[in-house]
């Protein structure tokens, strides 16, 4: 048996029949410690099959608008903008390399039914402040960048993270790492954004997680990322349908 990782006081339909039934038990005690007869049994039987199914059935039928609108859909977008390229390498922009991931990405998600927030579809790639937008309701928020170093060499997958969100960003630093045969920076391909050189970032404050796709800098990388980047998108939306379900 496995259990859902739920509160189930919040639904009307287990709330109403519990009720229902306690104040069931009151009156039954009540009536024995007065030694007074309230209801016979007949009347007891009769309300325990009639009345508490069909509290279960209102409960069922009330809507609870507050307990729907959580958890409907995944954002997923792409770093920087149309106006702003990121890091460049050569022909390279970061801004049009995270876009492609994201479609991918969002492609996956919607063959597996998840419904998903963007920050522009296609080449359009909407801004931060559109991004951090998007962030909120959504189940799990995923912006896409890449990485650039002076070093040339510097290489490797990362997930800016809150620590709350850890053990996702670990996940998703690890099917891309692998997809991309790279290795794993900061802990286990977790980076709390307090130890981020970057520093405060908007988009992971809002709750969201960034994750960098390997060095733009760094040839094979580069080259790794164009050539299978499809793949590596797969493995993250896996990553992401499951964390959602
Ligand atoms: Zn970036």
């Amino acid at each position: 048996m496995k259990l859902i990782n739920e509160n189930p006081w919040q639904y009307l339909s287990v709330k109403l029949p519990m009720l229902g039934a306690f104040f069931m038990l009151i009156v039954l005690i009540l009536q024995w410690a007065l030694d007074y007869k309230i209801i016979d049994g007949d009347t007891a039987a009769i309300i325990a099959s009639t009345v508490i199914p069909a509290l279960t059935w209102f409960g069922r039928k009330i809507a609870q608008p507050n307990l729907h609108n959580v958890n409907q859909f995944v954002t997923v977008t792409a770093g920087h903008s149309n106006v702003d390229p990121g890091a460049v390498n050569g022909k390279f922009k970061e801004a049009e390399l995270v876009t492609k991931f994201r479609n991918a990405v969002a492609h996956y998600l919607k063959e597996a039914g998840i419904a998903i927030k963007t920050d522009g579809v296609g080449s359009d790639n909407q801004n931060l402040n559109t991004a951090i937008k998007l962030i909120k309701g959504s189940d799990v928020a995923v912006e896409f960048h890449m990485n650039a170093a002076t070093n040339k060499a510097a290489y490797g997958i990362e997930t800016i993270a809150l620590p709350k969100d850890k053990k996702l960003a670990q996940d998703l630093s690890k099917v891309v790492a692998k997809a991309f045969n790279s290795k794993l920076r900061g802990d286990n391909g977790w980076i709390d954004q307090s130890q981020s050189a970057r520093g405060k970032l908007g988009f992971i404050s809002n709750g969201g997680l960034i994750v960098e796709l390997g060095f733009i800098s760094n040839e094979t990388e580069l080259k790794t990322f164009n050539e299978k980047y499809w793949l590596a998108a797969r493995d993250v939306s896996d990553i992401l349908i499951s964390y959602v379900k």
